[in-house]
């Protein structure tokens, strides 16, 4: 009787132990088992794109990952290793900037500092130019009909695609003729409107063909005030890539488009003035220098 007894405490002794301490939850297992390395210490010019590998230690929790409080988009991380395409904004031309995940946590919001990037001045040049009056003081029509297109292109932007790469090959130029305007310069337009060039122009006589820098999906094909007849492809990893000026449309939206294949012919269409090709690259937010995006490979 007595070694029932005995038993009996033992087991509800048991029993309330067990009670005490519920079981953790798979995030907090994971929470525990998280080891970070040192922040990651590199440097990037302003305006510019650098691919890097980052540490990515979770499994059952969803990081996201910010640079200079702008998302990043991470892919599909394999096997612990996220490799991102960080960018720079064309404006912050000193200083640095951080990038750190941000997860939850029982509802509570972390953030780990992974990578640190120091700025290089790229000391973009000044430019003067001269256009036709209706694009130096906007219409009220003008300006409605801008408004209505910038706020097509912001959805557009936000609906980028983050979780993948659409693109196998490294991204290539979509010419080879002699550059008219170069990427970051500041632009004063008859004396009045200030502006920067966010993309690089190329020499392109009216008709020339223009092909895609890399696989991707046609997420706008249209006729814009300032740029004229318009194409962006979204290739994936929070990538862009936009043609202006064009004079014809060889794809429409919603096409899937294989690298280098022809997707419009080039023009003088919006505010341009002589025909050219206006190539420009967004990663994660910022119009960057294409060059830089050429250089950093898959
Ligand atoms: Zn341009």
């Amino acid at each position: 009787m007595k070694k029932i007894i005995y038993m009996l405490v033992l087991v509800i002794t048991s029993c309330s132990t067990l009670k005490k301490e519920s079981p953790l939850s798979q995030q907090e297992v994971e929470s525990k088992s998280l080891k970070f390395p040192k922040a990651l210490v590199s440097s990037i010019n302003n305006g510019a794109v650098k691919k890097v590998q980052l540490i990515y230690p979770f499994q059952k929790i969803k990081a996201k990952l910010f640079c200079a409080g702008h998302e990043v988009a991470l892919g599909s991380p394999k096997d612990g290793v996220a490799n991102v395409y960080i960018s720079s904004s064309r404006h912050k031309e000193t200083g640095s900037f951080w990038c750190e995940y941000r997860f939850t946590i029982n509802k509570i919001e972390k953030k780990v500092a992974v990578a640190k990037f120091n700025i290089i001045d790229s000391n973009y040049p000044l430019r003067t130019l001269t256009v036709a009056k209706k694009y130096a003081k906007l219409s009220d029509q003008a300006i409605e009909r801008w408004k209505k297109e910038t706020a097509h292109m912001d959805l557009v932007y936000a609906a980028a695609i983050t979780d993948r790469a659409l693109f196998t090959k490294p991204f290539v130029k979509p010419l080879n003729s002699k550059i008219t305007a170069v990427y970051g310069s500041k632009r004063v337009f008859n004396d009045m409107k200030h502006s920067w060039h966010s993309g690089v122009d190329f020499r392109a006589r009216p008709g020339t063909k223009i092909p895609a820098a890399n696989r991707g999906r046609v997420v706008l094909a249209r006729d814009h005030f300032f740029t004229g007849k318009t194409v962006i492809i979204d290739h994936g990893m929070g990538i862009m890539t936009m043609y202006c000026h064009l004079s014809e449309f060889k794809v429409g939206e919603g096409d899937i488009v294989p690298q280098r294949a022809i997707i419009a012919l080039s023009g003088n269409t919006g505010r341009s003035s002589g025909p050219h090709l206006h190539w420009g690259v967004r990663v994660n937010d910022h119009w960057i220098n294409g060059f830089s995006l050429l250089s950093e490979g898959i």
